[in-house]
């Protein structure tokens, strides 16, 4: 059997210890700076996005058209062949009518994030977003909308470039 660890005794520490100073403490405050690489694929992504154009990737082999784009086809197991321009279309693949907001505030008209199915990428290929300009109750999958971009001046190359989508009526 093996034996017991040996317990050592500490010296418990309350506040009023800590703030009598009875303990060694250091204040510091880090200036930290990081950098952010978003890759090859995401980087050009992005900066289509400012300029107010959905890419995405091909795969010869498979056929399919991704977007989000990737510089690698992970069904394929190999790397992806062309960039393609895709329309600021789509479908709504998915959505949720959401009642809180970012902060846990309780919202009396809900949030629609979505997931939008790009027209011109492989069924099933979407980008997460919002949807806006529709009574939450009349929102179906399948529905057509189109990006409502920001004005060029206040895009910064983000998915937030695109403002929101709203239904494409008929
Ligand atoms: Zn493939």
């Amino acid at each position: 059997m093996k034996p017991e660890p040996k317990l050592v005794r500490g010296t418990p520490l309350d506040e009023k210890a800590l703030k009598r100073g009875k303990t060694f403490s250091v204040t510091y405050e880090p200036r930290l700076r990081y950098g952010w690489d978003t890759g090859q694929a995401i980087s050009r992504y992005l900066a289509e996005l400012k300029e107010g154009r959905l890419i995405a990737r091909s795969c010869r082999k498979c056929e399919r058209v991704m977007i989000p784009p990737r510089m690698f086809c992970e069904r394929c197991f190999r790397p992806t062949d062309e960039w393609v321009y895709v329309k600021d279309t789509g479908k709504i693949f998915t959505f949720s009518l959401c009642y809180v907001s970012w902060d846990v505030r309780r919202l009396k008209q809900p949030e629609i994030p979505a997931v939008i199915e790009i027209d011109g990428a492989s069924p099933g290929m979407g980008i997460l977003h919002v949807v806006k300009k529709i009574a939450p109750g009349k929102v179906r999958i399948g529905m057509a909308v189109r990006a409502v971009w920001r004005p060029k001046a206040k895009r910064i190359g983000s998915v937030t470039d695109i403002a929101y989508w709203q239904p494409i009526k008929n």
